[in-house]
């Protein structure tokens, strides 16, 4: 029979898949002897076993819950239900990897009308018993029956005037009172039927919820974001209840060993007193510093330093800690590896090694890749930094630079970017896991409530979004759509902020940003990096501007330029659309007689650039009709240039059109149909090459065909560029030597690859086109409906940002395979946006490519990736 059903003292940290990371770290604690509310996991196997059923709980598994209950009523003697005893429970839950926030968690489970009143006899004290009874009758029904939260805090608030009390903890016993009436009546009213008094009947239903809310929309948002696959399933913890809000000798809290911003290694952390479960979290009350506890209750303080440095030497990591003190006595909620700011992570990660605690291959291990993006990107231009005056400042809740227009709805937000807007900025009263696509989109969120820990912070610190929190002296009204700042400013819908995120100060205007810098802590972990990865890291790049700063990002050579991209300049393009439009090969090298020089000096700003570093040149691609004039206007003028009528041209250009321009004349059918293009960007690049050369720099220039699925299609093209360089070569009486390979980006040319490798000296895999032709859907019309495809769960990812290992990934590994065994030596590498992705990456290194090329600013997530692939070769990085 499956056991589906663990005592916290029968797991440990290493079941983290089976009880989730909130279930397997209690575990742990408790083997620890650390002062955990004792309690029971329910697996994540009974989740998956729960939507196989068709979304029921098996009568095993109910059993096995149901003694598992009874045992802990044994070992903690209190009884569930009993008004004499009362034995109350949280209901938590906890998936493998931590989803802050994305589920909901129910607290003070097994009250009802008698059971409140022992509960206040009990302990003496009725404001306690009736506070906690009010605030599960609303998680209760809430999370379990779907009555919206709102409801209850309208009747809350209502009450709370009504007695003049300014905070929840101004209510008497008897004013709570009222409110849990008109609790149950607001329930009664919305589902027919009494609020639910057996205490088992409500913990199945909890059970039920916490796996239902797997499903609820934010946390499938969560899981795309995070890559988490949506069959792992969540597990149920179901824990004692031990109380924050029995007085102001009670209260509850959470930290960090280190502060999770900077990385500065101190007790970090918050909490309130006479408080319970999500008080801290929702910002309803201003928390107290964790110092602050030093004076209230130095014991009780040292005892949880202790507790904390136990924790963090015992899991090798920053924790992240949730407790409560309940009269005086120390409870440990949570523990788990604290999320962080990107720079944080670097510092703790090189701060642990040289604490002796932990290994360089670890600390690489313990960095989010994907998280580095927020160091790669500007900051404010410190100039004018200085001289701006902040109209507003807030908590310094995640560090980095953002300017943006503001919008008031995370809605408002993603509508902004879809309709093209780059950089908008989320104001919020306090942020709540609903907004988080509207969060995910923005450059910086402020908010108006809310302290270090509110949703807010840590969600945007998860992101490496910049972030103010708690930003009182602004004034927001989201209603209208607009806030005011303290001198009386309106700004509204669409205006430009700025937020520095590691002041906490906001702007009113846009201000300027500067290049990021690799130094310090970041430049040691890169070092670190490139010890131990195998796999190189290239840069797509086409200009000598953004080779540079490839360059400054640890690239090792150029694995893309698109040459087509160094003609859309406005004093180039007329002589493109000249070429294009030539109707004979007169026509056509006249044109490109205009062309050459223009390419020629580019190559080799670009050689320069690299210092003798691998280039590797993309011979026209594109689709013409990217290039042709469109407006009449325009055709009129280049009909004279070219001595033609415009009815002439208007007929060529519209006799152009392509029914289907990504699988029509463009790659190297432009160079079949038309060799003279090949010709003379052979020449420009050999001539580029040969002059560089000249100057003592060593480049070995590489020419990419595109787009070949026949070897004979290469083989054709092959031999215009090896006659004409050669030529070159042999005129100009110098030594050079040059390569000529081929993209793998059409599902034939990966299924020919053997053929394909006589002619290609290396492949480069163009996994975008690959990608898209391997799906038979077009990356620009795949938005229309990937998003169904999500919600009907047939992908859970796009595939155009994370390659598909399954399809495209077994046509990448059979034609390295074939590639290797007609030319052993073949060079293999990867130039699609996967490049820069880290779980490709994983990939790319188990396959065996030899590098991958990416944007620049991906350059050090993906040295990052490929070291942490070379530690760990299970092909699993990246997914979570
Ligand atoms: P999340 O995953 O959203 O952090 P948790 O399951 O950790 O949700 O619960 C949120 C909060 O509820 C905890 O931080 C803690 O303050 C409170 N809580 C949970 N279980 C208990 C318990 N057994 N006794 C007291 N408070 C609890
Ligand atoms: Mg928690
Ligand atoms: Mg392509």
């Amino acid at each position: 029979m499956t056991k589906y059903v663990y005592l916290f003292s029968e797991g440990n940290a290493s079941m983290r898949n089976l009880l989730g990371g909130k279930g397997a770290n209690l575990a742990e604690m408790t083997s620890l002897n650390l002062p955990v509310p004792r309690g029971f996991t329910i697996t994540t196997e009974a989740c998956t076993r729960y939507y196989n059923d068709g979304r029921q709980i098996a009568k095993e598994i109910e059993d096995q819950i149901m003694e598992a209950l009874a045992k802990t009523e044994k070992i903690v003697g209190k009884k569930f239900g009993d008004p004499e005893n009362p034995f109350l429970v949280s209901v938590r839950s906890g998936a493998r990897a931590s989803m802050p926030g994305m589920m909901d968690t129910i607290l003070n489970l097994g009250l009802n009308d008698t059971v409140v009143q022992g509960l206040a006899k009990l302990t003496n004290n009725e404001r306690f018993a009736y506070d906690s009874y009010r605030r599960f009758i609303q998680m209760f029904s809430d999370v379990v029956m779907e009555v919206e939260k709102s409801k209850f805090e309208k009747i809350l608030d209502e009450v709370k005037e009504k007695k003049g009390a300014k905070f929840d903890t101004d209510l008497t016993a008897e004013d709570l009172k009222e409110v849990v009436e008109k609790y149950k009546e607001l329930y009664r009213k919305e589902k027919g039927t009494e609020f639910p008094q057996d205490p088992k009947v409500q913990l199945m239903e909890a059970v039920k919820a916490v796996f239902r809310s797997w499903e609820n929309p934010r946390a499938v948002v969560y899981r795309r974001l995070n890559d988490i696959p949506s069959d792992w399933g969540t597990a149920v913890n179901v824990q004692e209840m031990v109380y924050g809000n029995m007085g102001n000798d009670s209260g509850t809290g959470v930290a960090f060993t280190r502060n999770p911003a900077t990385g500065e290694k101190k007790l970090y952390g918050e909490f309130l007193i006479n408080a319970q479960g999500e008080d801290v979290v929702a910002g309803i009350r201003t928390p107290e510093s964790i110092e602050k506890l030093k004076e209230i209750n130095p014991e009780i303080y040292n005892q949880f330093t202790v507790i904390a440095e136990t924790l963090e030497k015992h899991y090798k990591d920053m924790q992240d800690m949730e407790f409560t003190i309940e009269r005086g006595k120390l409870f440990m909620l949570q523990t788990r590896n604290g999320k962080r700011t990107a720079a944080a992570a670097l510092k703790i990660a090189v701060d642990l090694v040289s604490e002796g605690m932990i290994t360089k291959e670890e600390a690489l291990l313990k960095i989010d890749p994907k998280q580095l993006d927020s160091l790669l990107h500007p900051n404010f231009e410190p100039k004018a930094l200085k001289a701006a005056v902040p109209i507003a400042k807030g908590l310094p809740a995640s560090p980095g630079a953002a300017t943006g227009k503001i919008y008031f709805t995370a809605e408002d937000a993603v509508n902004a970017v879809k309709n093209g807007e780059s950089k908008v900025i989320l104001v919020r009263l306090e942020t709540s896991p609903e907004d988080i696509e509207g969060m995910h989109v923005a450059q910086g969120i402020l908010t108006g409530r809310g302290g270090m820990t509110s949703h807010a912070a840590v969600v945007a610190r998860g992101m490496g979004t910049c972030c103010v929190a708690g930003c009182g002296e602004i004034s927001i009204n989201e209603e209208e759509k607009y806030f005011i700042d303290k001198n009386g400013k309106k700004y509204n819908e669409g205006d430009w902020i700025s937020l520095d995120g590691s002041t906490g100060n906001v702007y009113g205007e846009k201000l300027p940003t500067i290049e990021p810098e690799m130094t310090g802590y970041f430049a040691t972990i890169m070092q670190w990096a490139d010890e131990v990865r195998t796999l190189k890291v290239r840069a797509n790049a086409d200009t000598p501007k953004d080779a540079a700063q490839a360059l400054k990002f640890g690239a090792e050579g150029i694995g893309l330029c698109r040459t087509e991209h160094m003609f859309f300049d406005a004093d180039r393009i007329p002589a493109m659309r000249e070429m294009i439009v030539a109707r004979t090969e007169e026509q056509r090298r006249k044109a490109l007689e205009k062309l050459l020089p223009m390419q020629r000096s580019d190559f080799e700003g670009l050689f320069e650039a690299m210092q003798g570093y691998p280039v590797t040149i993309r011979f026209l691609d594109p689709p013409l009709h990217e290039f042709l004039p469109q407006e009449d206007e325009d055709i009129a003028t280049l009909a004279k240039e070219m001595g033609m009528t415009f009815e002439e041209l208007k007929h060529v250009v519209t006799s152009l059109h392509e029914f289907n321009p990504m699988m029509g004349h463009r790659g190297c059918r432009l160079a079949v149909t038309y060799p003279e293009i090949a010709e003379m960007q052979t020449r420009a690049v050999i001539e580029a090459a040969i002059n560089v050369n000249a100057k003592g720099i060593k480049v070995v220039p590489e020419i990419m065909i595109p787009l070949v699925g026949d070897v004979k299609e290469l083989k054709y093209v092959k031999d215009v560029v090896v006659k004409t360089a050669d030529e070159i070569i042999k005129k100009a009486g110098v030594n050079l030597e040059y390569k000529v390979g081929t993209m793998i980006e059409i599902p034939r040319a990966a299924l020919t690859a053997d053929e394909i490798a006589k002619e290609a000296e290396f492949f480069s895999f163009g996994t975008n086109d690959l990608t898209q032709m391997t799906f038979g859907f077009s990356r620009d019309d795949a938005g229309k409906f990937l998003e169904e495809y999500y919600n009907k769960k047939i992908y859970e990812f796009d595939p155009f940002a994370k390659l598909d290992q399954t399809g495209v990934g077994k046509l990448v590994d059979m034609a390295a395979k074939l590639g290797r065994q007609t030319r052993p030596d073949i060079k293999l590498g990867i130039c699609g946006e996967h490049g820069g992705d880290p779980s490709s990456i994983a990939f790319c290194h188990k396959v065996g490519l030899n590098y991958v090329s990416c944007s620049p600013f991906r350059v050090p997530i993906a040295r990052l990736a490929a070291a942490q692939a070379a530690i760990d070769n299970s092909g699993n990085l990246g997914q979570k």
